[in-house]
């Protein structure tokens, strides 16, 4: 069997259905392959412990793709403050959707919940179809086709393959494109807590000096926790008994929510930063967490690939209205050159606030904290940084801008 396609997409994670469904309603053919079947959630099961801060600009690529209703009807938290403070000093920044005239800054979601309702979207269109659970086999690049076999021993060609398989993405290694990478020295430990006081709608985030510990807010009340921590100090948490680790959270966090009454299980990841040296090849483009890794002290990973995501459909559909190949070096490069452009801009930012808030040099604390309360104090250099925070500034993709803001 020999199926071909304008465009293969290895990876039918967040990123890889959300260009799925861009370029599928817009009657590409697409292939997408994906080694596991997604499940949707049971509303009366438990909080999943990946989720993600979806920001504002990707709330409206999800719209635009007709899966945020999906979203909204299952299980998303929407979260009208953000509130960050210093824990070696006075230091402290409150946000406010209300100040920036939105109804919200953003939604906190299980990343089950966003895959499945993207899911549901794409086996609607007709020029997509979902290959899963399917391994990639072997793939063979060139400049004018690609090649994918599967391990069911079917073989799909396409102008374009698209790489959303991921940090460790196995077609970014085929192509042999090299990575720079540099671990972060920290690790996050994720978990789902009920505390005896409302999360009050907030995105809570303390700076520690061993790395930021976040409560994020959940539609029960409860809350998901993201706390990244110094290797040994991780490893040391996420071996400690269940009672010692939540007087320990209770304490770094400063009982900010009262007590801490219960704890899921607790999950472990390594922080790495990663970026692909090349985004694209002629035939060949890489998007999301395939092509960049960073932090998640600002809750950036996923947002950055969905605009990757929403920045390539773009070009592609140029392309194709001029007349152009979608798949040529030169389409290509406009992506590479718009989103590697934003992306480092990104990574560079969350070393820069990774290091200046990991340190308890006394100088460095002072200069934080006053810097802290002193963006605070300011209204429009605030309302700046929120927006950045936000997403709503930069070169952002026309799917992802809000119209009339
Ligand atoms: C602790 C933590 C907290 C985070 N919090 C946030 C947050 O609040 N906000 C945010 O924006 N980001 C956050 N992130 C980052 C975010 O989780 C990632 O950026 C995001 O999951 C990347 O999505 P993706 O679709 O690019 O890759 P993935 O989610 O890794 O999806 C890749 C898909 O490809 C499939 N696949 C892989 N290899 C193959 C293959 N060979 N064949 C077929 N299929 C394959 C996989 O099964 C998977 O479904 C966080 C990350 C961590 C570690």
């Amino acid at each position: 069997m020999k199926n071909t396609y304008d465009i293969i997409i290895i990876g039918g994670g967040m990123v890889g259905l959300t260009l799925a469904c861009a370029l599928g309603q817009q009657q590409f053919k697409i292939a997408v392959v994906e080694a596991y079947q997604p499940e949707d959630i049971n509303l009366e099961d438990d909080y999943e412990l990946r989720v993600s801060a979806i920001s504002k600009s990707s709330q409206q690529i999800l719209q635009h793709v007709n899966a945020w209703q999906g979203m909204l009807k299952r299980r998303a938290c929407a979260y009208q403050h953000m509130h960050v403070w210093d824990a070696t000093g006075q230091g402290n920044i409150h946000f406010d959707a209300a100040e920036l005239g939105l109804d919200s800054l953003g939604h906190i979601i299980e990343n089950k919940v966003i895959q499945f309702s993207l899911l549901e979207q794409c086996l609607k269109l007709p020029d997509v179809d979902w290959l899963c659970p399917q391994q990639v086999n072997e793939i063979d690049f060139s400049e004018n086709q690609q090649t994918v076999s599967l391990d069911d021993g079917s073989t799909l060609s396409s102008k374009l393959l698209v790489a959303a398989d991921g940090a460790n993405s196995m077609v970014r290694e085929a192509a042999g494109i090299d990575i720079n990478k540099s671990a972060y020295e920290q690790k996050a430990i994720v978990a789902v807590v009920k505390s005896t006081l409302h999360h009050k709608d907030t995105a809570w985030q303390r700076f520690l000096p061993s790395g930021p510990l976040a409560f994020l807010p959940l539609s029960d009340g409860s809350c998901s926790i993201v706390w990244s921590a110094e290797n040994q100090r991780a490893d040391e948490l996420i071996e400690m008994d269940e009672s010692l680790f939540i007087a320990e959270l209770q304490s770094e966090f400063e009982n900010t929510l009262g007590k801490i009454e219960s704890l899921s299980q607790r999950a472990l990841f390594p922080l790495v930063r990663r970026h692909a040296n090349e985004y694209v090849r002629p035939g060949l483009a890489l998007v999301g967490d395939a092509a960049h890794t960073i932090h998640p002290l600002a809750g950036q990973g996923v947002n950055l690939g969905l605009l990757d995501a929403a920045a390539l459909a773009e070009v592609i559909m140029q392309a194709r209205t001029n007349g152009k190949n979608i798949a040529s070096l030169n389409t290509l490069r406009k992506y590479e050159r718009w989103r590697r452009a934003e992306n480092s801009l990104m990574m560079y930012s969350m070393s820069g606030f990774k290091n200046l808030f990991s340190n308890e040099q006394a100088t460095l604390s002072l200069v934080r904290n006053a810097g802290l309360n002193f963006i605070d104090s300011l209204g429009p250099i605030k309302h700046k940084f929120m927006r950045h925070a936000l997403g709503l500034e930069g070169d952002l993709p026309e799917m992802a801008k809000i119209i009339g803001w």
